[in-house]
């Protein structure tokens, strides 16, 4: 009860305060108790002045012999205090206009100081240390304004005292079978240890919670879909659509839209992920499963990340669909308002079969006649009340997730739930792979020869760097190498830019005089990673390679992938450590997505490549999916363990895991 409670309980704590925690997103007592120190400094050791190098940080013990004030010129003080160890080793300790503290100094006091220490001709020198109650650890916390440490940890220390034994999450039987502390001493540990056991012991205990809380909210929350009844196909023919199509399927195509099919042709809602590599052909899974749909006059919805993608699947899918009397139709953000309320009111009267959009979909005045599939493309995540929104539009609808970047089983599996997964493990015939190289940047002049030589073929060129404009970090950035690029060669090129912080029409707009050719050259960020298809362009430079996972780079050189041409990929990259020749060694010796994945995956753990894919919103509060892996994986086999003799999480013991899911679930979870 009472760590439920507002933080307003606290003494000491008032508008102004509860302000000030708001800006930390503290609002309850819990809260307060779950902001976790940021970092600690290690005083746990005391050390005698001999023994500590030139600017050492440490902590020491002393007795203070004299001490004098001095006035500076401008009316300031200089606090100088002389003091020894108990080895007879002196020390200077030195304060600038801290009165309070030379006056709380006592002559012949012992104290113990923490601070950074030099040498001062025969003694040493220490400025401004902090008096330490006790040897330990003191910890850091992420602050702001007005809000001193002080009164964080007088606020953290009423709090702590109204932890009752009863409020743990974790049940006692969890705790014993894992040696894991109650809360009360966790919290107390985390906030004041005095080892670095204590530490690891309080963060281990309070990781779990998080983790065990995210499973069973992972779980739970896929199960409450699998109840639903939704349309289930019956008398699939994909015969005409297959006919119609420019190429035949891949054995692994036909196989995975196989799965699909079996999955809605029951009534329970789909819930699958179709993974494969940059160019193994994905879409075509998609628009045949809209087909399908279409047909038995159900509304499909296709989700994608950017514009520009939901753009070009728009188009993809009006080609495919179009001859069988199927409509298609695009929502986009940039819409006029006329042809807006066209399209809705066309898809609230099922006049529209298959609509494609980004995030507009999500809106209010999007209603649906009969939504029966959603599809999203390139693992886009939604939060939980996104994705309620959209099916909301439906009572129950098939679930298909498409994703680039392979993930193991396993893992995916922590990440998603229960999700059942087909992979496109074959690549449509003739494909050229892409030839990699890694250079230093004083190779880059023969680089830019190579793509000129290219363009002058009639091709196209990418260029990728990490930032958009001039920073501190000396990364390069669109706006300043597009300019370079003209000083270098690419007179008479037609060169683009395109960025994250541009308008979505004016992205679109060069997106498309790109994919029309009238650009030769297009400088960009990131945004171009995801989907986009431009088969004409055969070379792509990536600056600053070091600054991307593997999967990502995999991602990005797939933009040159697409075509019966030779295509070239430059990695640009000066750095020259162990870690990242390895890095660039792989992405050079392989152009298998999955390979590269399980190397990114040995190279960097899961918690960056699920980071780096957007997966890593997760906001966990203590929790590090690279570092505690193998606790999620615990927590996965604990969360199924809970559920299955407690689905309801009615049981005495389970309560208060019940209350911590469902606020987790509605305010952090974050799923296909
Ligand atoms: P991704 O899996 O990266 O989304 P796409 O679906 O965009 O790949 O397909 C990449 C390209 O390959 C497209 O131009 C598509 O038309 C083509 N393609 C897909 N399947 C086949 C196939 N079976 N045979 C030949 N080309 C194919
Ligand atoms: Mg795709």
């Amino acid at each position: 009860m009472q760590l439920k409670s507002s933080i307003a309980i606290l003494k000491g704590v008032g508008k102004t305060r509860m302000q000030q925690y708001e800006k930390l997103k503290i609002s309850s007592v819990k809260d307060l108790l779950c902001h976790f120190p940021v970092g600690y400094i290690n005083c746990s050791e005391a050390k005698t002045l001999k023994e500590l190098k030139e600017k050492e940080k440490a902590a020491v013990e002393v007795k203070i012999l004299n001490k004098k004030a001095m006035k500076t010129r401008n009316n300031k003080y200089i606090f100088k205090i002389l003091a020894q160890d108990k080895e007879g080793e002196i020390v200077e300790i030195i304060y600038f206009n801290n009165a309070y503290i030379y006056a709380a100094l006592k002559i012949g006091g012992f104290y113990k100081l923490y601070g950074e220490f030099s040498d001062n001709f025969h003694s040493k020198k220490v400025l401004s240390p902090l008096i330490l109650n006790e040897f330990g650890f003191i910890a850091k916390y992420g602050l702001t304004k007005g809000l001193t440490k002080n009164v964080l940890v007088s606020n953290l220390k009423q709090a702590f005292k109204l932890i009752e034994d009863h409020e743990d999450v974790l049940p006692k039987s969890l705790r014993v079978k894992y040696n894991l502390l109650n809360f009360k001493a966790a919290i107390f540990k985390i906030h004041f240890p005095k080892t670095a056991q204590d530490y690891y012991s309080a963060r281990k205990r309070l990781v779990f919670e998080e983790l065990l809380i995210w499973q069973i909210g992972i779980l739970k929350f896929r199960k409450q879909d699998e109840k639903k009844k939704c349309f289930a196909l019956k008398d699939v023919n994909l015969k005409e659509f297959l006919k119609g199509l420019p190429f035949s399927l891949t054995s692994a195509q036909s196989r995975v839209i196989e799965e699909c099919i079996k999955d809605c042709s029951k009534n329970t809602p789909m819930n699958r992920l179709v993974q494969g590599d940059v160019g193994s052909g994905k879409t075509v899974v998609a628009v045949a499963l809209s087909f399908l749909f279409a047909k038995a006059k159900k509304e499909v919805v296709l989700m994608a990340p950017t514009e520009i993608l939901a753009r070009q699947h728009y188009k993809t899918f009006c080609s495919f669909l179009n001859g069988f009397g199927i409509r298609v139709g695009l929502l986009v953000g940039g819409l006029k308002k006329r042809e807006k309320s066209e399209l809705l009111e066309k898809l609230k009267t099922g006049e529209i079969n298959v609509i494609v959009g980004t995030h507009a979909l999500f809106y209010d005045d999007v209603v649906f006649n009969n939504l029966s599939l959603i599809i999203t493309d390139e693992q886009h995540r939604f939060g939980v009340k996104q994705r309620e929104k959209l099916k909301n539009k439906a009572y129950a609808a098939h679930v298909l997730v498409m994703s680039a970047t392979p993930i193991p089983r396993t893992l995916a599996l922590i990440f998603y739930g229960d999700l059942n997964i087909s992979t496109i493990d074959e690549l449509p015939p003739n494909r050229v792979p892409v030839k990699t190289f890694w250079v230093t940047s004083k190779k880059r002049d023969s680089v830019l020869k190579f793509v000129l030589g290219e363009i002058s073929k009639g091709h196209q060129a990418y260029f990728v760097c990490p930032a958009i404009e001039e920073g501190e970090n000396f990364k390069a950035n669109v706006l300043n190498y597009a300019e370079t690029l003209k000083e270098n060669g690419f007179k008479k090129e037609r060169i683009g830019i395109l960025h994250g912080r541009m308008e979505a029409c004016l992205k679109n707009e060069v997106m498309l005089k790109f994919l029309n050719r009238e650009i030769d050259v297009l400088v960009s960020t990131t945004v171009i990673e995801v989907g986009v298809d431009v088969s004409n362009a055969t070379v792509m430079v990536i600056e600053n390679a070091e600054m991307f996972g593997l999967s990502q780079l995999h991602q990005l050189r797939g933009r040159v992938a697409r075509s019966c041409f030779k295509a070239y990929c430059f990695l640009v990259s000066d750095f020259l450590t162990k870690e990242n020749k390895q890095r660039m060694g792989v992405m050079c010796s392989t152009t298998d997505g999955f390979e590269i994945s399980k190397k990114d995956l040995v190279l960097r753990g899961p918690g960056d490549i699920f980071k780096e894919q957007q997966h890593g919103k997760f906001n966990f509060k203590i929790a590090n999916l690279k570092r505690d892996f193998n606790c999620a994986k615990i927590c996965r086999k604990e969360a199924e363990e809970i559920l299955r003799k407690d689905y309801e999480l009615k049981d005495e013991e389970n309560l208060k895991i019940k209350e911590n899911v469902e606020k987790f679930i509605n305010n952090s979870l974050t799923v296909l």
